[in-house]
């Protein structure tokens, strides 16, 4: 392998490199498992390492990364100097600062282990540790404190992502469009704080803890995580393939095993059992799809049955939310600021966040007035402010006839007059009007435009509503 050096647009002569792997290469890590197999071979062979049945799991390894594991002391000495005598005969040398120790199910703490100097590198005793990172993963051998470090950890490292996004836009109100900053959001800060999980036992909990950062509930982003994993392990001929054929055949329902957690999974989406998919594993994009389309089949039942049972979004057509897509409300914004700005206002109507006098005397338990302060002639709720109230009549009746120009030549004069002689409907019109039969014919510049104007009168009535309760 020779290597070069590329400073200021030149390149240097080349130099041939006669140790290492180069880091990054798609080639190394099988270039390294072939350096190191005889090592993991021998210990197999030596009967040296934990084993789960009769699979042997003592030495799982990542690139670089070696784990030596055994439910021995001693045993698991051994299997240190004789990865130390390879290193040494192969003229490499093993980080003694970065490898360590952690003892699972111990009577004995942390300290204790440490004093006793148990394990070594030659003659540096190795430290012992209670949690530790391999390959990405946070480890602790705490049960209670297990999953909680993890969860911390994930939490912090997602906020700092996060707020390194804010500088592009990230946040709400004149930043990026949402339909954008969702992307943003799926792209870096949900991988980041879901990197391996699928691999944790988390309790409801750490969940529950994790939950405010995905737009999908977090148990369902993990249980693709973890299905998608077992199709992995379904179609490789591997060790993980071995103990899962092993743990899926000898343990129970009750048991933590990963494997029978993923059976459980499966059965809870109507997937073929964890057994019929190892025996005929999909392939890959197969597989994948499948995941999806059931995961998010389930949840969006599950999601719409519980927004239908909400008042507060009675304009909001379920049947058009699809996880995954943005509403048309953000697609129509497109990037201009003043657009966004508009459709935030637009959105917060649709969802019943945005705050009128009704939402106040709702708040303080009946203390202030539910009356419209602009025209002091009933409730000013929703229906009361987009449609009713009289105040706002100028302002209203300037975009209803840019709405009726736009609208009547594709629905035709009857729909129209249906729909004016209904404030539901209206109102259906002005913030959601996917509902309407009508709508699936339109073609895309006339929804957008739809959108613009109906965007557009939800910020005019705010304007105008603010302006009108300064000046009183
Ligand atoms: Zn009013």
């Amino acid at each position: 392998m020779s290597s070069a050096v590329r400073w200021e647009g030149k390149l240097s002569t080349s130099f041939a490199e006669l140790q290492g792997v180069r880091q990054g290469s798609v080639w190394s890590p099988s270039v390294y498992k072939l350096f190191v197999n005889p090592l993991i071979k021998k210990l197999e062979s030596d009967s040296l390492g934990f084993k789960i049945g009769n699979v042997f799991v003592g030495t799982p390894m990542c690139a670089d990364d070696l784990l030596l594991i055994s439910s021995k002391p001693d045993e698991l000495q051994t299997m240190i100097s004789y990865t130390a005598h390879f290193a040494e005969t192969e003229e490499y040398n093993i980080s003694k600062e970065k490898t360590k120790v952690m003892i699972w199910n111990s009577s004995l703490n942390c300290n204790l282990w440490n004093q006793m100097e148990k394990f070594h590198i030659g003659s540096e005793a190795l430290e012992t540790v209670e949690n530790y990172k391999h390959i990405g993963i946070d480890r602790d051998s705490r049960e209670v404190e297990a999953t909680r470090t993890i969860i911390g950890n994930r939490l912090k490292t997602a906020r700092q992502t996060s707020y390194a996004l804010m500088g592009s836009g990230l946040h709400g109100l004149n930043g990026l469009n949402p339909e954008v900053s969702c992307k943003l959001w799926s792209t870096y800060v949900v991988p980041r704080l879901l990197f391996g999980l699928e691999i944790v036992n988390l309790s409801a909990k750490d969940i529950s803890r994790l939950d405010i950062f995905c737009q999908l509930p977090i148990t369902a982003l993990l249980h693709k995580k973890i299905l998608i994993t077992f199709g992995t392990i379904a179609r490789s001929d591997s060790v993980e393939n071995d103990l899962a054929k092993r743990q899926l055949s000898t343990k129970g329902k009750n048991s933590k095993s990963w494997f029978i957690r993923a059976d459980k999974i499966l059965k809870q989406y109507n997937l073929p059992c964890a057994s019929e998919v190892l025996l005929k594993p999909e392939t890959k994009y197969k597989w994948k799809m499948k995941v999806k389309k059931c995961v998010d089949g389930f949840w969006s039942e599950k999601l719409f049955t519980e927004a239908k049972s909400k008042p507060s979004l009675r304009y909001l057509n379920i049947k058009n939310c699809k996880i995954g897509v943005v509403n048309s409300i953000w697609k129509s914004a497109g990037s201009e600021q003043m657009c966004i700005r508009k459709a935030c206002y637009k959105i917060k109507m649709l969802l019943d966040t945005y705050i009128l006098q009704y939402h106040r005397s709702k708040f303080s338990n009946g203390q202030k007035t539910s009356i419209c302060p602009l025209c002091e002639e009933g409730t000013e709720n929703l229906e009361h402010f987009l449609v009713v109230c009289s105040a706002l009549t100028s302002i209203r009746d300037i975009f209803i006839s840019k709405l009726y120009a736009v609208v009547v030549p594709k629905i035709g004069t009857a729909s129209w007059t249906d729909i004016c002689v209904s404030n539901s409907k209206m109102i259906n019109l002005i913030l959601d009007c996917s509902s309407f039969e009508w709508y699936y014919v339109l073609e895309k510049n006339d929804i957008n435009l739809v959108e613009s104007i109906t965007r557009s009168l939800c910020y005019s009535l705010h304007e105008k509503r603010s302006a009108l309760l300064e000046s009183k």
